[in-house]
C-alpha cells in the first residue's frame, strides 16, 4: 500500500499523529510518503491532520481523505495500536527525499508525546476539557522516548499521580524535558517544586498567567521552584490576551518577577473569531524582545495608532 500524509498546518512543529500513523503503516510493510497533489491518483490512503481552526482547508485533497484534528473539528482518537506506537520521527528526514514535496523540515532532535491526556480544570477559554475530557494516565515516557530530550504535550501533567511519577522517572533516566503546554502553577507546592528541580531542562520552564487572579499563584510557584534549585534556561509565562489593559498589568507583573512573558491573543475555537488589531499589536510588542525592552506598551500603541490611523 502507498500511504500519503498531509499536514494542513505546515508549521515548524512536527505532527505527532502523522508520525504515529507513519510508524504503524511502516510496521505493516506499507510505503509512507508526504502528500503531493500531482501524485494523488497513486495513493491507497491519504491521512490529513489539521490542528488549528484558522488554517485554511486544502480543497484539493481527494474526497476519500481521512481527516482528523481540532482544526477540522474532528476529535477522533487513534486506535490503541497506533496511539501507543513509538512515532516515526524519521518522516521529517527522509520521506520527502523520495517524493516531490514542499516539506523541508529536519528530523526533530527530541522525542515527543503525552504521558497524560485531558485536564480536569474547566477554563472557559480552553478546548482541552471538551476535546479530551478528564485528566488520566496515558503512556509511559519510554513508549515514545528515543533520545535524551523529551517534549511533553501533556495539558496538565501535574494534575495526575501518573504524570508526577513520570516526572520522577524522567529525572532518574537523566532526561532533559520541555513541558511544552506549560505547568499549572496552582499545583506547584514544595514537594512538586523539588521533583521539578531534579529534572534537566532544554527549553524554558513554561507557566501560564491567564487571569489577574493567577498572579500571586505564579509568584509563589516561581519562588518555590527557585528555592528548590530548578535551573531552566529561562522562566517563561504565557499571557492570554483578551482585554489588553488587563493583560498589560499581568505582563508587567511577570516582568518584575524576572519571567519572560509570551502573549497569545484569545481565539474562539467554536466560531473562529480573529484577534483585534490591538490584541495583535500587543502580542507583537510582548513577543518581539527588542521592542519589549526598548519601548513601553502605551508608547508603542500610540505610535502604531498614529502610523496606521487607528481609533483609540
Ligand atoms: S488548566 Fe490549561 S489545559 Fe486545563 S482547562 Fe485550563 S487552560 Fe486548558
Amino acid at each position: 500500500m502507498l500511504i500519503a500524509l498531509h499536514d494542513s498546518d505546515d508549521t515548524n512543529f512536527p505532527n505527532l499523529a502523522l508520525m504515529k500513523i507513519a510508524a504503524w503503516h511502516r510496521q505493516q510493510g506499507h510505503e509512507v510518503v508526504w502528500y503531493a497533489p500531482d501524485e494523488a491518483a497513486q495513493y491507497d490512503r491519504v491521512f490529513s491532520s489539521k490542528v488549528f481552526s484558522w488554517t485554511p482547508e486544502d480543497s484539493g485533497l481527494p474526497p476519500w481523505t481521512v481527516k482528523s484534528g481540532t482544526g477540522y473539528g474532528i476529535f477522533t482518537t487513534l486506535p490503541d495500536a497506533v496511539e501507543h506506537i513509538c512515532p516515526d520521527y524519521s518522516i521529517y528526514r527522509h520521506v520527502h527525499e523520495r517524493r516531490n514535496s514542499r516539506r523541508k523540515r529536519p528530523e526533530p532532535e527530541y522525542s515527543l508525546g503525552f504521558t497524560t491526556r485531558g485536564c480536569s480544570n474547566n477554563c472557559s477559554w480552553c478546548i482541552v476539557p471538551r476535546k479530551e475530557g478528564e485528566v488520566r494516565a496515558h503512556a509511559d515516557v519510554e513508549e515514545f522516548c528515543r533520545n535524551r530530550h523529551v517534549v511533553l504535550l501533556d495539558n496538565n501533567v501535574l494534575a495526575h499521580d501518573h504524570g508526577i511519577a513520570q516526572i520522577e522517572k524522567m529525572a532518574r533516566l537523566g532526561l532533559r524535558v520541555d513541558f511544552n503546554q506549560g505547568l499549572d502553577a496552582r499545583r506547584i507546592d514544595g514537594p512538586i517544586a523539588h521533583r521539578l528541580a531534579s529534572l534537566g531542562w532544554f527549553k524554558p520552564l513554561r507557566l501560564a498567567c491567564d487571569q489577574k487572579g493567577q498572579m500571586p499563584v505564579v509568584e509563589r510557584a516561581v519562588n518555590l521552584l527557585r528555592a528548590a534549585g530548578a535551573r531552566p534556561k529561562e522562566y517563561f509565562c504565557y499571557v492570554l490576551v483578551t482585554d489588553v489593559d488587563e493583560a498589560y498589568e499581568r505582563t508587567m507583573f511577570l516582568r518584575g518577577l524576572g519571567l519572560a512573558p509570551f502573549a497569545q491573543a484569545y481565539r474562539d475555537f467554536t466560531n473562529d473569531t480573529s484577534p483585534t488589531i490591538k490584541q495583535r499589536l500587543y502580542c507583537r510588542w510582548v513577543n518581539h524582545k527588542a521592542l519589549f525592552k526598548s519601548i513601553l506598551w502605551p508608547d508603542y500603541w500610540e505610535q502604531e495608532r498614529n502610523r496606521r490611523g487607528l481609533a483609540a
